[in-house]
């Protein structure tokens, strides 16, 4: 074996969590290697993008104008068939004013082109990127991660060391479990996924055609997101209980469970499915959503779906993987520049880090409780943020501040605990019609919502001003907020 190499950091992955955190440390000048076993362009799930991503995080990154460029479909907002009320009902991230202008959509994208152009950012900015390359395991010196050994792209076993390892792998990740504690699957969110592509498929009327379309049904909910003009991502998310009906054959579970569905198997009428390249298998995911109980030990980081994951129907998993790249690159890049010590610098990202979680894990359960008409979404979102604005805007807002939130402490252990006990089964809540207008309380009551959207856009606002931006109040007494060109974290004047 030969000799070790050193970095600052190693980042193991190179999914939107690890080339985020690697463009953004690299951009300090610090030496940064990543670790990708596969070679890009892989597939991936996760198409569906929220704003404050794009027009957000990868403006820090330097990525945005790349994803200009590639012709991703604009995502304008959401499409449901959820709830009491048969029809459809949309909304639109413009509805909100602060959300207003270039910076209301999102991307539809094929995961393949959108995680390359950002780990090719990564190299842009400075990061060294080796595909092919493995990581089996961390090296350790005492309770401190010092770097890994992996096999590069020839098979030869190496080492290499750094201050700091990432773990950026998601959630099939092989080191999480290495930062102590343990990993905790939900258990209100024990769905299974079933998923394909399709070309031909109906679309939408403009100017909703590519809106993310979610269907709820007896079995669960679908989702049909629109790629491009010809091509679908379609996928069934199916509650435990009825796991028997993702079992056998994929192909004829998958038409079983559309030929449940009116509106998916409509749209779907003219389509054919697609079965050959990278889309042309139907793939299973179980067991997604959960937490890991810690999220950083000396030297070594997690971030993305290697940290947590919740269930994808608000599309918040490349949110939460790049959203907690630019928390934990802050810290690292902080302590690595002199400005703060480990133990505070990380306690930042994983307060920070949890909260978000824990605001869309409760905006989750909450949508899921939910047996009314939209008008009460909409209505209550008014109250919640307590808002003055019409109440499809407060509910915008809310979902667009949700997306983004940077501030106020949430303890996200203690809230699922609560949430757990205080769900309904996942199967009387989806689909379901009538109800006694109860279903939102949970997620009205929450401080930890109430607060994220406060500080909604922030990450937003502040890669578009950047030292114009206003200061934020720090998380908590004491606490940290981000400096003015977002990289680092320094101490509340
Ligand atoms: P990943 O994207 O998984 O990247 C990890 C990388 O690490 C991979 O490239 C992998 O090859 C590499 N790797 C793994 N092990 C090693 C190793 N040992 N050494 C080196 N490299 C390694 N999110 C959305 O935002 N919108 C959606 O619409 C959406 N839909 C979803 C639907 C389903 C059914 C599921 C399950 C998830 C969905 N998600 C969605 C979530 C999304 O897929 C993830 O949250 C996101 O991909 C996480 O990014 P990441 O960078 O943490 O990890």
């Amino acid at each position: 074996m030969s000799s070790a190499e050193e970095f600052d950091v190693i980042v193991v992955g190179g999914g939107p969590g690890g080339s985020t955190l690697a463009a953004l440390v690299a951009k300090q000048g610090h030496s940064v290697l990543v670790l990708e076993k596969e070679h890009f362009p892989r597939y991936q799930i996760g198409e569906s993008l929220l704003p404050s991503t794009i027009h957000g995080v990868c403006r820090l990154t330097g990525a945005a104008d790349a994803l200009a460029k590639a012709g991703f479909p604009l995502k304008k907002g959401g499409t449901f068939r959820w709830g009491a009320n048969p029809e459809p009902w949309t909304f639109s991230f413009a509805v909100s004013p602060q959300m207003a202008g270039p910076t209301s959509t999102a991307y539809q994208v094929e995961r393949s082109k959108f995680d390359k152009i950002l780990l090719d950012n990564a190299r842009e900015r400075g990061a060294r990127v080796q595909e092919g390359c493995s990581v089996l395991d961390l090296l350790e010196d005492g309770d401190r991660v010092t770097g890994v050994r992996y096999t590069d792209d020839q098979g030869a076993e190496r080492r290499a060391t750094a201050k700091y390892v990432v773990d950026a792998s998601g959630n099939k990740s092989r080191l999480h479990d290495k930062v102590g504690g343990k990993r905790e699957y939900s258990e209100f969110f024990r769905n299974l996924a079933l998923f394909g592509y399709f070309t031909g498929g109906k679309r939408l009327p403009e100017p909703t055609r590519y809106n993310i379309l979610c269907v709820a049904f007896e079995s669960g909910w679908f989702w049909y997101i629109p790629l491009s003009d010809s091509l679908t991502s379609v996928g069934a998310v199916v509650r435990r209980d009825m796991a028997e009906k993702v079992q056998g054959d994929p192909e004829t579970a998958l038409n079983d469970l559309i030929a449940e569905c009116p509106m998916i198997a409509d749209f779907l009428s003219p389509a054919e499915r697609v079965t050959t390249g990278q889309y042309g298998e139907i793939r299973v995911r179980k067991d997604y959503s959960y937490h890991q109980t810690e999220f950083w030990r000396p030297g070594l980081v997690l971030i993305g779906d290697a940290a947590c994951f919740v269930d994808p129907v608000f599309s918040s998993g490349v949110h939460l993987a790049t959203y907690s790249a630019l928390l934990a690159a802050r810290s690292i890049n902080s302590v690595l520049g002199g400005v703060l010590d480990e133990e505070t610098a990380l306690r930042e990202f994983e307060a920070r880090y949890r909260r978000e979680y824990g605001v869309f894990y409760e905006f989750l359960v909450s949508f899921y409780q939910t047996h009314q008409a939209e008008g009460s979404y909409f209505w209550a979102a008014k109250q919640l943020t307590q808002s003055a604005r019409p109440e499809l805007e407060a509910f915008v807002e809310l979902v667009g501040g949700v997306s983004s939130g940077e501030a106020a402490l949430g303890d996200a252990e203690t809230l699922m605990k609560r949430l757990e006990q205080q769900s309904a089964e996942f199967g009387s809540a989806v689909g379901a019609t009538g109800g006694d207008g109860g279903g939102w309380v949970p997620m009205m009551n929450s401080p930890v919502v109430r607060d994220a959207m406060v500080e909604g856009s922030k990450v937003q606002l502040q890669a578009m001003l950047g030292e114009d931006a206003e200061e934020e109040p720090p998380l908590f007494e004491g606490g940290l907020v981000p400096s003015a060109d977002g990289l680092l974290w320094r101490k509340s004047t």
